[in-house]
């Protein structure tokens, strides 16, 4: 096992993850999932809504999460994003985040949501050490943003990255699922929405999970399709940051803002992959499309099982997967992704 970062020395710099895979990939990233329910019926996430599985675990406890993320922060990863579900459906939301945010080692924590009262909480979040957020919106077209998410909230999430900039996030990203059929008609809205904003709007190519592969049949479209649009408007691909996740990015010169691509079925997506997961119930999750997690909660009861818990850590992400198997036709076992935290 490595040594284990000293976490009350004084903060220099950011450290050198220790964490790390047998090809070695380092991790300094963790996306937590704080519930898997949702309010929202994403057509290629949760279409039915969310329904509750029968003896499902209870999530995991702002002590267990606290000593979770203290062992992960021992390694040196530094940045911690809260998903879920929708993060911010937990109740304790603010309080987590706070508690988490407080943890030595922690110099950045991120949330994804799905907008939903956003413009009334931004401030809250900023305050409990939020700093940086994902929004997802998929079309800018009201009827269109009803009928993919089944809410007519448009205006009220656009309302809310207006006050997430005033509450003081400056990294504001926007998540957009591309959609052959529903939402590839409005590319160059988005590109237009981007020139005036200082955002990055991310373009995901939308992935099979158990439960969607007739929607992933008809809707799928490839990265390359708006990479193509974008070099006919002359975006230009941009260099990649040292420790930036697997999203292409590109800028113009008359664009305030960014887009980014992320394409999990062009090649070699995987060689760059900075992303481990925990669910709610603390199962470690190594890939989106992996089998069913390993769970830490058993190592979650008590600050004694501290050393245990890492060197566990440490010996399940030596082990994860070079690749998914996407391109094989096999999504692993992730009903969809609220279940483990996209
Ligand atoms: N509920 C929050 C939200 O929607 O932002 C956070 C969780 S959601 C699972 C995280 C991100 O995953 C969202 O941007 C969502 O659009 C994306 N997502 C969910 N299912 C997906 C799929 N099958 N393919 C591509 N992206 C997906
Ligand atoms: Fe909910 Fe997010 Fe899934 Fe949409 S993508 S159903 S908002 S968890």
């Amino acid at each position: 096992m490595p040594d284990i970062i000293d976490l009350k020395a004084p903060e220099t710099k950011v450290p050198t993850s220790l964490l790390s895979d047998a090809m070695g990939r380092r991790f300094e990233y963790l996306r937590l999932s704080l519930t898997d329910v949702c309010n929202f019926k994403c057509s290629y996430c949760l279409p039915d809504g969310y329904r509750k599985a029968n003896g499902a675990p209870t999530n995991l406890n702002i002590d267990e999460i606290a000593r979770l993320v203290r062992a992960f922060a021992s390694l040196g990863l530094w940045k911690i994003r809260l998903t879920g579900g929708e993060p911010t459906l937990r109740r304790e939301f603010i309080e987590i985040a706070g508690a988490v945010s407080a943890i030595p080692g922690i110099r950045r924590l991120a949330m994804t949501t799905n907008g939903y009262r956003l413009a009334e909480r931004a401030q809250s979040y900023f305050d409990a050490g939020i700093c940086a957020i994902n929004i997802s919106i998929d079309s800018l077209e009201p009827e269109k943003f009803k009928q993919i998410t089944g809410h007519d909230r448009l205006a009220e999430v656009l309302d809310g990255i207006e006050a997430a900039r005033a509450a003081g996030m400056t990294d504001i990203k926007i998540n957009t699922v591309l959609m052959r059929n529903l939402n590839h008609q409005e590319i160059d809205d988005f590109l237009n929405f981007v020139a005036t904003r200082n955002v990055s709007l991310r373009f995901i190519e939308v992935m099979r999970t158990n439960d969607n592969p007739q929607f992933f049949k008809s809707h799928h479209l490839p990265g390359t399709h708006v990479a193509k649009r974008l070099d006919d408007l002359g975006w230009k691909q941009l260099a990649r940051k040292p420790g930036a996740g697997p999203a292409v990015e590109y800028g113009h010169d008359a664009a305030k803002g960014r887009i980014g691509i992320i394409a999990p079925y062009s090649q070699d997506f995987c060689a760059t992959c900075n992303r481990l997961r925990v669910s709610a119930t603390g199962k470690f999750h190594l890939c989106l499309f992996g089998d069913g997690g390993i769970d830490l909660r058993p190592l979650l009861a008590s600050d004694s099982q501290y050393e245990e818990l890492v060197t566990r850590i440490v010996a399940l992400t030596q082990t994860k997967a070079p690749s998914h198997l996407l391109h094989q036709g096999d999504s692993g076992k992730t009903p969809h992704l609220a279940s483990i935290g996209g």
